[in-house]
């Protein structure tokens, strides 16, 4: 059934011949479960986004906003309307002294405006490259990657309003950003979509390379293009590439436990692998999955990665629920061998919390 607005309005009409109904989203997760979008709509535009938004208010349709589809765990049909974002468009501001300023639209390729970037001599973000989806999803979950996250770099996003329509500023600040989250993740997830990014760069900067064995890496004296280029090489040598087995990248948070915690697994786990973090220590969840036996391990039509334990495969499966139980089976075992609960990374569609 399609739904009218109630005007002869020809702008109107054409966003209503934009939206399509029952649309597969295989092609737009990278875990390529098949699951169905009640209404589906691509939005290239911020008055095409602004006008989606106004016809899934009038017609009380939730609404879903999808980048590059890599942080999902889509795991039912969405109801109401599902949103593509393809936002495009780059622009940038020389500051006074060091810094240059990147306003991004929240639909353009991550990785390719990392290359940009790094083409242009810009440091920052040189650490993120390789990473799969939108500049707008960065934020969500506070990417992050050899000891940098878009935090330290993001100046603020420009959101819109899904209930009012408004457009507005938030400063990198106020977002939230904490390990792999951020507001938009918690209280802002059903209620603001981000429209724009903008970053902070530098035009002179020491290079990080402490982090993920950067430094032993590369060969001679580290360049900005040595360690984008180390970084890309060293992400394909490990992650799978979503295009060849799908995926949706580390599939649990590395789980934070206090000192004394740390202290006792340490003694019957003397090759923990942990990080200091602030006053306790991220221990590596692939290293407690590959200790448990799993890496590599195959269930019904998915699996294990067998190059890194926490990266969770779909060999062939259409469905999420094998992946589902495959998940539940992982967190019991190292629940029961070092008491350490895991956490999930990816977003599960639909959300919960979605009003209708
Ligand atoms: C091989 C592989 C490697 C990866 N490596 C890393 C890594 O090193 N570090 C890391 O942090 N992540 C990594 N990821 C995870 C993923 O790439 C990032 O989280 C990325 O930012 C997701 O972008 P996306 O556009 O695909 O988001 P999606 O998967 O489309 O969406 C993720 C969430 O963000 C919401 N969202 C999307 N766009 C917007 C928007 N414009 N406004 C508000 N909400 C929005 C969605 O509703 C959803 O809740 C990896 C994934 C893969 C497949």
């Amino acid at each position: 059934m399609k739904m009218r607005f109630n005007t002869e309005d020809a702008f109107a009409l054409r966003i209503e011949n934009s939206i399509q109904e029952n649309v597969s989203l295989t092609n737009y997760n990278t875990f390529r479960f098949d699951y169905l979008a009640e209404y589906f709509a691509i939005a290239d535009s911020l008055d095409g986004l602004k006008a989606l938004l106004a016809w899934a208010k009038h017609f009380k349709q939730a609404v879903t906003i999808i980048g590059g589809g890599s942080n999902l765990l889509i795991s039912a049909d969405i109801t109401g309307l599902v949103i593509i974002n393809r936002l495009t468009g780059i622009s940038s501001r020389e500051q006074a002294g060091n810094l240059v300023s990147l306003t991004v639209s929240s639909g353009e390729n991550w990785h390719q405006v990392v290359k940009h970037v790094v083409e242009q001599g810009w440091y920052g973000i040189e650490n993120l490259a390789l990473i799969p989806g939108t500049a707008g999803a960065a934020p969500v979950q506070n990417i992050g990657a050899y000891g940098v996250e878009i935090k330290d770099v993001l100046a603020r996003v420009q959101v819109i309003n899904r209930k009012t329509g408004d457009v507005y500023w938030i400063n990198g600040r106020d977002c939230g950003f904490a390990y792999r989250d951020s507001h938009f993740k918690g209280q802002w997830k059903d209620l603001l979509i981000i429209t724009c990014v903008e970053l902070s760069l530098k035009k002179r900067s020491e290079l990080l390379l402490s982090y993920g064995g950067l430094s032993d890496r590369i060969e001679g004296k580290a360049s900005l293009q040595s360690v984008f280029d180390t970084v890309c090489h060293v992400r394909s040598e490990k992650l799978p590439d979503p295009s060849l087995l799908a995926n949706s990248g580390s599939f649990f948070k590395n789980p934070i436990v206090n000192s004394a915690q740390h202290h006792k697994l340490k003694e019957q786990f003397p090759n923990l692998v942990s990080f200091p973090f602030d006053e306790n220590f991220k221990l590596a969840a692939g290293w407690l999955i590959e200790q448990a036996g799993w890496k590599g391990k195959h269930y019904q039509g998915v699996g294990v990665y067998d190059k890194q334990a926490l990266v969770l495969v779909n060999h062939s499966e259409t469905k999420a629920v094998p992946l589902l139980e495959l998940e539940a089976q992982i967190k019991q075992s190292i629940w029961n061998r070092y008491g350490v609960k895991l956490e999930r990374e990816p977003v599960q569609l639909p959300l919960e919390t979605e009003e209708h």
